[in-house]
This record gives structure tokens, C-alpha cells and sequence, in this order.
């Protein structure tokens, strides 16, 4: 009894049938500049209109407690990870929540940055001559809100170097928390879209382990 409640209170993803299609006024998305579109990057409002961006890194907000995007920095996805976005956000939206964008493309020169910071390969990965995952846009770090906007209880915060950030950690992890997880992962899933162990927020779009040509955009 109280397990099916806390479930049907949580993220009832297995009683999705059709999605509802947003109300939500969308505003026109500007363009992504030259270099990212020739790079195949593209704005998430362009895919998932209702996402909320709260890029971790144009703040001081986040492990390295220093700003390393522009405040203006956009969340940049690669084009092959569209599909997989869009399935994802329907499922939620239809569900009543909202994918929330911690990071998505992240420049190599950020990543050098970041290492210099932390230069512990643990935490952060060494920066190599060629791009993959975030550095390739085909990565995405994101948690779920509500469609009012309120964050889920996930269970850990961001950039957590725990072990409860594993993505099926139960040790430390309320019912709740692990519930949320789990929708969060059926809906990326649902996408194609892959998830990382080590991280819960963490999902991988087709491809991304591959070694590519770093990639020349910046996050406009
Ligand atoms: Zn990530």
C-alpha cells in the first residue's frame, strides 16, 4: 500500500499511454551561431521547448566553485542526440515533469580548465586530443522538475563524488529518490539514450564514446 502510493506520487511513467501536447508558449529559439551549426549543435529549446536550462557551470555553483561558462552560455546539444531528447521530454511532459539541463556541450578549453582546477582524474576526465561525450554534444547531464518548475529529490546534488551518486546506489537513497532515478533513466531510455553508472544525472547519445576532431563552437 504505501509502496504503490509513493510510487504513483513520485513519476508514473508506466502509466504513460499518449503524450499531451505542451501548452506551453514556446518563443521563437535565435539561431546558434555559424560555427556551432556547422559543428551540428543545436539549442535544446529547439528540441525539448519546455526543458529547464540551469547550466551548472555558468555559475559558481558547481565543484570547482568558479565560473567557467559565459553567463549567456546556451545548452548545446549535437543533432544526433535530437531524437532521443524529444522522446525523452514527451514521456516526461506527458507524465507532468520537466527535464532540467545541469551541463551539455562543453568546450575542450573548458575542460582543460576544469583539470587545471581539479588535475585528479578521478573527478574530471584528463583532457585528450580528440572530443567525446560532453565534449562532442553528445552527452547531457539532467535531472527532473516538476512541471511547475520544483526540483525532484534525486537524492544528491550535482557533481556529487559519492558513492550514493552511483545510478542505482540504494544505500543512503530514499524510496522517493530512487523512484525518480529510475523514471528519469525510463524516459532517457526510452530516447535510445544511455546511462552512465557512475553518475545518475549522466545519459549518453549514440556515439558518444567514439574520438572525434575537437570541436571549434563555443556555447552560443
Ligand atoms: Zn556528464
Amino acid at each position: 500500500m504505501v509502496r504503490r502510493i509513493l510510487v504513483r506520487a513520485v513519476l508514473p511513467l508506466a502509466a504513460l499511454v499518449v503524450a499531451t501536447p505542451t501548452a506551453a508558449v514556446a518563443s521563437p529559439v535565435p539561431s546558434v551561431s555559424a560555427t556551432a551549426a556547422a559543428e551540428g549543435l543545436v539549442d535544446i529549446r529547439s528540441v525539448v521547448p519546455d526543458a529547464i536550462v540551469d547550466l551548472r557551470y555558468a555559475t559558481s555553483d558547481n565543484f570547482v566553485k568558479q565560473r567557467l561558462y559565459p553567463t549567456n552560455a546556451r545548452c548545446l546539444v549535437h543533432s544526433s542526440m535530437v531524437n532521443g531528447l524529444r522522446t525523452a521530454g514527451d514521456r516526461l511532459r506527458s507524465a507532468g515533469y520537466r527535464l532540467v539541463m545541469w551541463d551539455c556541450y562543453r568546450p575542450h578549453s573548458v575542460q582543460v580548465r576544469m583539470y587545471q582546477v581539479v588535475p585528479d582524474p578521478n573527478w574530471v576526465a584528463k583532457p585528450t586530443s580528440y572530443a567525446r561525450s560532453h565534449e562532442a554534444g553528445r552527452s547531457v547531464d539532467v535531472t527532473l522538475a516538476s512541471s511547475d518548475g520544483r526540483r525532484l529529490d534525486m537524492g544528491t546534488k550535482f557533481d556529487d563524488f559519492s558513492a550514493r551518486a552511483h545510478a542505482y546506489a540504494t544505500d543512503g537513497i530514499s524510496a522517493v529518490a530512487v523512484a525518480n532515478r529510475s523514471g528519469l533513466r525510463s524516459a532517457m531510455q526510452a530516447g535510445g539514450l544511455s546511462q552512465y553508472s557512475g553518475e545518475w544525472w549522466h545519459f549518453d547519445g549514440p556515439g558518444a564514446g567514439v574520438e572525434r576532431p575537437i570541436l571549434q563552437a563555443g556555447l552560443n
